[in-house]
């Protein structure tokens, strides 16, 4: 008789289960998915999110990159390296004496803490919202200078630091995006 009751109370405790279960789920029906369909769909990042470094522009396209290696100096990865030339009247990269001849960052070693971006005093180099840097080939994770600068469309550019003064343009997130790159 005593088995019989304990059988019934654990039907019973399995039906209570089943009930609590399905109560969840079914208030969860009618609300918005939290899920994002990535890659076609992406989250916006936080505004202090520290991703792919990129090197800024002046508004008239010179680069503000002065070769100091400041950044270099304060890497605590040694992931960046930093060749610098001078500047000539007739080959004029940035305003000051000497530009960045070469400027390279070694992806697998940055720990993107965002040091560089704090020792630069140009802010030349800022850790940008781009995230999706895997690749197949240790040699592809060396970033150089071509590949890190930005773009020089010809006209001023917004090309504030991100986390300090607010998006750029080409950061700015939209809600999720159905379609295109970050
Ligand atoms: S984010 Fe940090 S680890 Fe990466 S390059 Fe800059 S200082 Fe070095
Ligand atoms: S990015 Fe800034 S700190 Fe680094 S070499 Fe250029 S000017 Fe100097």
């Amino acid at each position: 008789m005593a088995q019989e009751s304990s059988g019934v109370g654990a039907v019973w405790g399995d039906i209570r289960a089943f009930g609590t279960g399905f109560k969840t789920t079914f208030k969860r029906l009618l609300k918005k998915p939290l899920t994002v369909q990535y890659p076609e769909q992406r989250m916006p990042m936080a505004r202090r999110f520290r991703g792919l470094h990129k090197l800024l522009r002046y508004p008239d396209g010179q680069e503000k990159c002065i070769g100091c290696s400041l950044c270099a100096a304060a890497c605590p990865a040694k992931a960046i390296r930093v060749v610098a030339a001078e500047n000539t009247e007739t080959e004029r990269y940035s305003p000051g004496e000497r530009y960045a001849k070469i400027y390279e960052i070694n992806m697998i070693r940055c720990i993107f803490c965002g040091y560089c971006e704090e020792a630069c005093p140009t802010g030349a180099i800022v850790l940008g919202q781009q995230y999706e840097i895997a690749d197949y080939h240790r040699d592809d994770f060396i970033y150089t200078k071509e590949r890190l600068l930005v773009p020089f469309a010809g006209k001023p550019a917004d090309d504030r630091p991100h986390y300090r003064q607010g998006w750029t343009d080409q950061e700015k997130p939209a809600e999720p995006q159905t379609t295109g790159a970050l």
